[in-house]
């Protein structure tokens, strides 16, 4: 039986790409392996949002030439935001690979089975279900929209079919995958919006929990906020990506907000839905970017008190507005010193957050087993670990915590909720 080998790095859109493509292979009588070695196809699902993600990725294409080498049937192919426009130019430089394919689009060779095959058969309880394809925003440092290209959003009708045959499968939760969720439908006739797609997700029987990634500030409605508030199925959980608190670092990013903005809608989702679980991303080091500039997010930080902050220091991304007009000026050094003040400042507010949960009770969605205890999430997006000897996949379970630290959260169970199975 031949075998097939998926290495993935980057965002949750490549883990759900990389999850359909391994369907396909399956139902073409692939069987994975984790050996890339033994493999008769290997995939690499690319990311370059960062320097040191594309460095990861040229080291992975120059490591299985020797693969090829030693087996010339090898089939290799690349896909994912590595691979831009000029395939030529791609191929000469990795003669080794046989296929380029843009990320999101299947490739002719798998495409026999169709893209309603691509669902996974076995799904784990909680899956991603991309719902828009590509950016039209251009934010000066970002590349992902001259790779994925613009924005194309999915019809209603036929994420829903998808989300109600993927818990047909088993999946128990949702979570729906754009590059900016908020803009979902402009681009479909109807122009339906994310909330009337989670009005009719909400319906479906068996489904849990919904969630929806990523938002941005400029295009996030309070229509949307409504939804969440009065949606049962959708979690208490929304990341909305600042990444600078300096209305002039804004402005050069070209995010097409001010902090006044952004401070208000963080307002409005805190008073329609008080026990929100919010997340952002933040830039350090972003060219041009001053002590008081870098204060201006710290503070913004210090006084939104998120539960989680993605903190990235600041790589030019050669073909972005960035890279092309403004210098990289602010010393390495300087932008470690930078993302790591925001690391111990957001260490302090997650232990305050996660320590008031201890004592309660959480609604925990098992997903797996993980040294030896079993793993899940609360609706606010907890990491959750248990010990307990039966078995839980794919249950809801009550676990009353009993330690916190800033990035976990353990506890015992208490009474099954609904086993959904
Ligand atoms: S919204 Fe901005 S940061 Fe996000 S994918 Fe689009 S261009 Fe990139």
């Amino acid at each position: 039986m031949p075998r097939y080998h998926i290495w993935t790095i980057g965002c949750q859109m490549n883990k759900a790409e990389s999850e359909r493509l391994g369907s396909l292979f399956e139902q073409q009588g692939y069987r994975a392996t984790a050996v890339a070695g033994e493999a008769d196809i290997i995939v690499l699902n690319s990311c370059v949002v960062r320097q040191s993600a594309e460095n990861r990725v040229t080291n992975k294409l120059h490591a299985i030439k020797a693969l090829k080498k030693s087996n010339p049937d090898l089939v290799i192919a690349l896909t994912g935001c590595y691979v831009n426009s000029d395939t030529a130019g791609l191929k000469k430089k990795f003669p080794h690979v046989d296929h380029f394919f843009k990320p999101g689009d299947f490739p002719e060779w798998l495409e026999e089975a169709g893209p309603g095959q691509a669902l996974p058969l076995n799904p784990s309880p909680a899956v991603y279900v991309p719902i828009t394809q590509g950016c039209d925003n251009f934010c000066s440092y970002c590349i992902v929209p001259y790779r994925r290209g613009r924005e194309r959003s999915r019809p209603v009708a036929e994420i829903v079919r998808e989300v109600a045959e993927l818990v047909r499968r088993g999946a128990k939760e949702v979570t729906l995958l754009g590059q900016n969720v908020d803009s979902y439908g402009h681009d479909l006739p109807e122009r339906p919006e994310l909330a009337d797609l989670l009005g009719e997700l909400n319906e479906i029987d068996g489904l849990a929990r919904l969630r929806f990634l990523t938002n941005h500030p400029k295009d996030m409605s309070s229509r949307l906020i409504e939804a969440v508030a009065s949606l049962d199925k959708v979690c208490e959980q929304i990341n909305l990506p600042v990444q600078a608190g300096d209305n002039d670092i804004l402005r050069l990013m070209r995010r097409g907000y001010t902090v006044e903005h952004y401070r208000r809608l963080i307002t409005e989702i805190r008073s329609k839905v008080p026990d929100i679980a919010l997340s952002t991303d933040v830039i350090v080091g972003f060219p041009s970017e001053t002590e008081e500039q870098f204060r201006h997010t710290f503070s913004l930080l210090s006084e939104l008190r998120f539960d989680t902050v993605h903190i990235a220091a600041y790589s030019p991304r050669p073909g972005t507005i960035a890279a092309r007009e403004l210098a990289d000026d602010v010393p390495a050094a300087e932008k470690a010193r930078r993302l790591s003040e925001i690391e111990q400042l957001q260490k302090s507010i997650a232990t305050e957050i996660n320590a008031r949960l201890l004592g309660e009770t959480v609604e925990v969605l098992v997903e797996g087993r993980k040294k030896g205890k079993w793993q899940g999430r609360t609706r606010s997006d907890k990491l959750v670990f248990f010990s307990d000897n039966a078995d839980h996949p794919g249950q809801l379970v009550n676990i009353r915590i009993d330690k916190t630290s800033p990035w976990s959260l353990q506890g015992k169970i208490e009474v099954n909720m609904t086993d959904l199975k």
